[in-house]
C-alpha cells in the first residue's frame, strides 16, 4: 500500500555535494526535497554537521525523543562514496537520544549513504510520527520517493536477502541497501539501526550498525520500519571532485601504507578488531567483571589470533564499501544459532567487533559462541551491543554485591560467566518482558532508580544510600554507557569519555592506547593537548563521512620523525589531498579543525539548551578512575602502592589497605577535576563548562539565541550554587 509518493530527479553530484535534504514528514505524510544553503554547508559541512544542524532547527529545549517534532537526521559527508579513497562508506544518524535527552549520534558504515547521495540528497531528515509502521523507498532509478507499508514480520538481518531479491527489479542487488530497527529498539532506549547492504563476495547481506545513542529506538518510535534506497547509477568518479588524479593519488598513497603497516600492525584485515583483545588484555584495559579487572588469563580463548583462525575463516576482502583495503568487516558464516526463538537457524554473522566481543568478558565469558550468537542476536534484535552489555554486567554487579535479589530478577540467576543466563536475559530484554528485563532496556542511569527502589526497602538503607553505592560503579555519564575500555590507568582517556559530548564513547577520544600502551601523553599538558586536538580532528571524519581507522589504527612509518607521532601527520596530509583534490582548494589543517570546532560547539550549544552540558554532566564515576572495592585494589596492589608513592608522591608507612585505596581515591578524583580545569581553559569553556563569550564570537555563534542559550546555564549553575550555600547556612 501507498501512502504518499512524489516523482523527482537526481540531482548530480559536484565535489562531494547534490545539495538538497530529503524531508519527511511521517505525521503529514509529507515528502520534501529542500535546497541546503551554501551558508549551511560552509559552517556544517555534512555530516554530524548536518545532522546537528537539523537537530537544532527541528527541535526546542521541550524535545524529548519520543517527541514527534524530534529529528532523526542521516547525512554522509562530501567524502562518503568516493570509490577512490579508503574508508568512504560513513555516514551519521542523529537524534535527540532516549538514554541522554540530547543530541547523540553514531556513525555507521555500508552502502546505504553512498546510494543515497548517488540518488541525489546529502541528508535526510525525518520528522513526526505514523500511526502504522512506514517505510519510506527513495527509488532513484524510477525516479519516485514513497511512504509505503513496511514488510511484514521481523525482518532485520535475518529474510533481508529475500527483501532485497523482491525490491530489486531489473537491478543489481548491490545496488540497493536499507536502513531499519528491529524489535529491540522498540522495547529499549538503545535500539540501534542497520545499515543493511548485500555482499556479493559473501553471497549474503551485511549489516553494520549506528549502535550508540538509540537512533534505532526514535526510528521505531516514529512508527518508521526503514528508508530504503535503491539506486543503479555508476559510483566510479561519482562525486566528480574538482581534481579525480590528485583524489586517486591520495588514495593510493594511503592504500600502500596499510598494505605496508597493517599485516606487521594490528591486523585488522585478517583479524578485524578483534586483534584489540589481545592488546587490551596485556595492559590491563579489557574489561571483566563490569570494568573491574582488566585482564583475565582466560582471554587467551579469544584473542584476535583466534578469531582469525578459526572464526574468520573464509579470506576475501570485507571493505565495508568499496575502496577500503583496510577491510576489518570480518565475519563468521555458517553459525548455527543455539538460543532465542531463531534457534537451530545457520546464519552467516558480521563481527563480532572488538567492544562486542569486551561485552562478553565484562560479564566474565570468554567464550568464542557465546560472542558469536550474542552478536548475532543483538544485529537482528537491534540494540547495541555496548548498551545491553553494560547495563547487563552492571545488574551482575548489583547482585553480587546484594542489592538485587532472584526475586528481583524474576528468577535469573545472574553469575558471572554463565553464557546461558546471559543469552536468556539477552533475549527477555530484547522482547521486553516485564520486570528486569524490561527496567534493563532503559540503560544503566535508570536503573540505578530501579535497584535503588528494590534495595532500600528490604536492606533498610536509604534509597540515596543506595543509589550513592550504585553510582561508584554504574558505569554511564551523561546517561550513556561507557564503551569498552578500562580506562583507570589512563588519565586521558577518563577525560576523553567524561568530556564527550556525546557520553563516553570512544569515537570523539580514543586516546587510551597513545596514553597508557604507547605512552606519547606523558605530561599534563600533553593529556590536555590531545584532549583538546583529538576530539576535533575525529569530529572532521564525522562530519566529512569517513572512517577513521585508516588514520588512527595504521601509523604511517614516516610519523615517527614527526614532532607529535600519535597525530599521524604524514596519513593527514594524505587527507588534506583529498580535501583540496575534490574542492579544488588549498585548505590546511587548521581549516579542517576550525570547520570540526564550529559543530563541535553547536553539539555543545544543543546540550546546554537541552539542560545539560555543564561540569556536573563531565563527572564519571569512580570506577572509570580508580578502583573501588578493596579486592579490586588488592588484586594489583603492587602496581597502586607503588604508583601512590612515585607517582603521587604519598609515603605509605604504616598505612593500612584502607587507607591507602582511600588515598588513592582522593588523588584520583583530584587529577581528573585538575584535568578539567585545564581542557576547559583550552576548550574555550568557563570553569563550569560553558562557553565564554569571546568562544561563541571567534566561531560565529553570536546571533542572539546562542548566547542566551550560554547565559540561562550560567544562570542555573549559580542558582544551583546559591541554593547549595543556602542549605548549607540552614544546616
Ligand atoms: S576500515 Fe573497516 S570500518 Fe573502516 S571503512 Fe574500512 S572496512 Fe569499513
Amino acid at each position: 500500500m501507498k501512502y504518499a509518493a512524489i516523482r523527482y530527479t537526481s540531482a548530480p553530484l559536484e565535489q562531494g555535494y547534490t545539495d538538497r535534504v530529503l524531508k519527511i514528514d511521517l505525521s503529514s505524510r509529507r515528502i520534501a526535497i529542500e535546497p541546503i544553503a551554501p551558508e549551511i554547508k560552509k559552517a556544517y559541512v555534512g555530516g554530524r554537521g548536518y545532522c546537528l544542524k537539523f537537530v537544532y532547527d527541528g527541535t526546542t529545549a521541550a524535545t524529548r525523543h519520543d517527541s514527534p517534532e524530534n529529528v532523526l537526521a542521516l547525512s554522509g559527508g562530501p567524502f562518503c562514496g568516493e570509490t577512490g579513497f579508503v574508508g568512504t562508506g560513513k555516514f551519521i544518524a542523529g537524534t535527540i537520544s532516549p538514554l541522554t535527552n540530547t543530541f547523540c549520534d553514531s556513525n555507521v558504515g555500508g552502502h546505504f549513504f553512498p546510494l543515497v547521495k548517488l540518488s541525489g540528497f546529502d541528508a535526510i531528515a525525518v520528522t513526526g510520527k505514523s500511526e502504522n509502521r512506514v517505510m519510506v523507498v527513495i527509488d532513484a532509478d524510477a525516479g519516485e520517493i514513497s511512504m509505503v507499508q513496511a514488510p511484514e514480520g521481523d525482518v532485520t538481518i535475518r529474510g533481508a536477502e529475500g527483501l532485497i531479491e523482491q525490491w530489486k527489479g531489473d537491478g543489481k542487488e548491490a545496488n540497493i541497501a536499507f536502513v531499519t530497527a528491529g524489535i529491540g529498539a522498540q522495547h529499549t532506549w538503545f535500539g540501534c539501526l542497520n545499515s543493511v547492504y548485500y555482499d556479493s563476495r559473501r553471497l549474503r547481506c551485511r549489516s553494520k550498525q549506528a549502535g550508540r545513542g538509540g537512533t534505532g529506538t526514535v526510528m521505531c518510535e516514529k512508527g518508521l520500519w526503514g528508508i530504503l534506497v535503491k539506486c543503479n547509477a555508476h559510483r566510479s568518479n561519482a562525486n566528480h571532485p574538482a581534481n579525480h588524479e590528485k583524489v586517486l593519488a591520495a588514495g593510493h598513497k594511503l592504500r600502500d601504507v596499510i598494505r605496508e603497516v597493517d599485516p606487521q600492525a594490528m591486523r585488522l584485515v585478517n583479524q578485524g578488531t578483534t586483534s584489540l583483545i589481545d592488546m587490551m588484555n596485556t595492559n590491563e584495559i579489557l574489561p571483566v567483571k563490569n570494568f573491574q579487572f582488566g585482564s583475565s588469563e582466560q582471554s587467551q580463548n579469544i584473542s584476535g589470533k583466534v578469531f582469525e583462525r578459526e572464526v574468520f575463516k573464509q579470506n576475501v576482502p570485507d571493505g565495508c564499501y568499496p575502496g577500503c583495503n583496510l577491510a576489518c568487516t570480518k565475519g563468521c558464516e555458517n553459525y548455527v544459532l543455539k538460543t532465542g526463538p531463531f534457534a537451530g537457524s545457520r546464519v552467516g554473522v558480521d563481527g563480532p567487533e572488538y567492544e562486542t566481543a569486551a561485552t562478553a568478558s565484562n560479564l566474565g565469558i570468554f567464550e568464542i559462541d557465546y560472542m558469536l550468537e550474542y552478536s548475532w542476536y543483538c544485529d537482528q534484535y537491534s540494540v547495541d551491543t555496548i548498551s545491553a552489555g553494560v547495563v547487563m554486567s552492571f545488574v551482575y554487579e548489583a547482585c553480587e554485591r546484594g542489592l538485587l535479589t532472584e526475586e528481583d530478577t524474576g528468577g535469573l540467576k545472574l553469575t558471572w560467566g554463565d553464557a546461558a543466563t546471559a543469552l536468556e536475559f539477552l533475549h527477555a530484554m530484547a522482547a521486553g518482558k516485564p520486570g528486569l528485563p524490561a527496567a534493563a532496556g532503559h540503560g544503566v542511569r535508570y536503573m540505578k532508580g530501579w535497584i535503588a527502589d528494590r534495595a532500600a526497602a528490604r536492606l533498610k538503607r536509604s534509597r540515596e544510600d543506595i543509589r550513592a553505592e550504585l553510582s561508584l560503579f554504574a558505569m554511564e555519564t551523561k546517561g550513556l554507557e561507557f564503551s569498552m575500555y578500562i580506562t583507570k590507568e589512563s588519565l586521558a582517556q577518563q577525560g576523553g569519555y567524561g568530556f564527550a559530548l556525546k557520553g563516553p564513547q570512544h569515537d570523539e577520544a580514543w586516546l587510551i592506547a597513545i596514553d597508557q600502551l604507547r605512552k606519547e601523553l606523558p605530561t599534563f599538558e600533553d593529556k590536555a593537548e590531545a584532549l583538546l586536538w583529538f576530539p576535533l580532528f575525529r569530529t572532521w571524519f564525522n562530519i566529512v563521512g569517513l572512517c577513521k581507522l585508516p588514520w588512527i589504527d595504521v601509523r604511517n612509518p614516516k610519523a615517527k620523525d614527526t614532532p607529535f607521532p600519535a597525530k599521524n601527520l604524514p596519513t593527514v596530509d594524505y587527507y588534506l589531498e583529498l580535501v583540496n583534490g575534490t574542492f579544488g582548494t588549498d585548505k590546511t589543517l587548521d581549516d579542517l579543525l576550525l570547520e570540526s570546532e564550529r559543530c563541535y560547539m553547536l553539539q555543545k550549544l544543543i546540550n546546554l539548551r537541552q539542560g545539560f552540558g555543564t561540569r556536573e554532566y563531565d563527572t564519571i564515576p569512580l570506577r572509570a578512575m580508580a578502583p573501588v572495592f578493596m579486592h579490586e585494589y588488592l588484586s594489583r596492589k603492587d602496581y597502586y602502592d607503588t604508583y601512590l608513592k612515585d607517582a603521587a608522591g604519598y609515603s605509605l608507612d604504616g598505612s593500612s589497605n584502607e587507607q591507602r585505596l582511600s588515598l588513592l581515591h582522593q588523588y584520583r578524583r583530584a587529577q581528573y577535576e585538575k584535568l578539567t580545569d585545564v581542557v576547559y581553559k583550552e576548550k574555550g569553556y568557563d570553569q563550569n563548562g560553558i562557553p565564554t563569550d569571546e568562544s561563541l564570537k571567534r566561531l560565529g555563534f553570536d546571533q542572539p539565541e546562542f548566547p542566551d542559550i550560554v547565559r540561562a546555564a550560567r544562570e542555573r549553575v549559580n542558582g544551583i550554587e546559591q541554593a547549595e550555600q543556602e542549605r548549607s547556612a540552614a544546616h
